[in-house]
């Protein structure tokens, strides 16, 4: 129960608000070291119940120490999870007095300056833009007392860490790291081996496996009928909220479009859309205007979308890694959820390489419509 953890009352009530009934096991696993103080390192997926597992012991821990200054900082990988991480400080912090606020590159500076002149206690940010914040003198991170590192692995990948070096040079070397990847490749442990104090290793659950709830299938289908195949399955009574995945941007624009001209209403985001783009994008799916959302991986990595029903792979990904990520997008917190692929002749080497990974086959199902 949360009532085991040593949390303060008004953060218990946000929790049973939250309506979280039981903590997920990363969060049993992670709350305790976090709040004696320890250095944790987590292999955690999204879906898991990881931002909560950090972002609950860093609000007591900034909210019961002296006051003053940023204390608490979360670095992650993309705009969207900044905003919907810091979203989620805000509910679960609601009466504690302590203020979130998003800092991200592609919109103008003077909301965030104008936030950071208020005070913020609680900064979410992407590497990038905080490093211009620090570049201008126009945030201070002397006292930080807790650092998160969101999807490290996935800042890794994206080539953020020159930047993560650069902003823990900016950071006192008393503060408590609490570093959260879905994979734990050898530099992201070079990483907390370096800027870590003998860090607790958690492993929650079995990487690499899609939630039990999901049930997965592919459709065998002729390349030159991929795209008919598509429009009939989201056209299909149950698929009430589709995510859809393709290889690239181009490919998420076309497919979005040729929905949208077959009265299906769909929306697209990519890392070439504008942040505007996205943003009405991902909100008009969560919001059931756009019952399909067609998505890179970059895109939609990390994000937390509630009641996803459907996740379908128009294209496989080349990584095994990408498709559990793609597929856990549906099932999210115990949900049910189908993830369907559609897969051509191409495709052998790549499904080969997910079945490997998942350690099983996928069921086949012809397509013979
Ligand atoms: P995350 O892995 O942090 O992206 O969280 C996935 C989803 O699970 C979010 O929508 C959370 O609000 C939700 N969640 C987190 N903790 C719990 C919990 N203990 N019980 C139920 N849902 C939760």
């Amino acid at each position: 129960m949360f009532n085991d953890f040593r949390l303060g009352l008004v953060l218990l009530e946000n929790i049973k608000k939250a309506g979280y009934i039981k903590p997920t096991p990363v969060q049993s696993a992670a709350i305790p070291p976090a709040l004696e103080g320890r250095d944790i390192v987590v292999t955690a997926e999204t879906g898991s119940g990881k931002t909560a597992a950090f972002l609950l012991p860093m609000l007591e821990r900034v909210s019961t120490g002296p006051r003053g200054g940023v204390r608490g900082l979360i670095l992650c990988p993309t705009r969207e999870i900044a905003i919907q991480t810091a979203q989620h400080a805000r509910k679960l912090g609601r009466h504690t007095g302590m203020n979130s606020a998003a800092i991200y590159g592609g919109v103008g500076y003077e909301p965030q300056l104008q936030a950071l002149r208020a005070g913020v206690d609680i900064v979410v940010a992407t590497p990038g833009r905080l490093l211009d914040h620090l570049g201008r003198g126009t945030i201070d991170l002397k006292n930080v007392s807790t650092l998160v590192l969101d999807e490290a692995d996935r800042m890794f990948d994206m080539g953020f860490l020159p930047e993560l070096r650069r902003i823990m040079s900016h950071l006192p070397a008393s503060r408590q790291t609490l570093l959260f990847s879905a994979t734990m490749p050898p530099e992201i442990l070079a990483l907390a081996e370096r800027f870590m104090k003998d860090p607790v290793r958690l492993a929650v659950g079995r990487v690499a496996t899609p939630p039990e709830t999901v049930s997965q299938a592919v459709y065998m289908v002729p390349s030159a009928r991929k795209t008919t195949a598509l429009l009939e399955l989201v056209q299909r009574q149950t698929m009430e909220s589709v995510l859809v995945f393709t290889r690239t941007k181009h490919r998420a624009d076309r497919l979005a479009r040729r929905l949208s001209w077959s009265g299906v209403k769909a929306a697209c985001i990519h890392g070439d859309r504008s942040q505007r783009q996205r943003e009405a994008a991902l909100e008009g799916y969560r919001q059931g205007v756009f019952r399909v959302l067609v998505a890179t991986d970059i895109a939609a990595r990390g994000l937390d979308i509630q009641g996803v029903t459907h996740v379908i792979n128009y294209d496989l990904p080349a990584v095994p890694e990408d498709y559990v990520h793609r597929v856990g997008r549906t099932a999210r917190a115990g949900a049910t959820g189908q993830a369907l692929s559609l897969v051509t002749g191409d495709d052998a080497a790549a499904l080969q390489g997910i079945e490997r990974a998942l350690g099983h086959r996928l069921r086949r199902l012809e397509w013979n419509a």
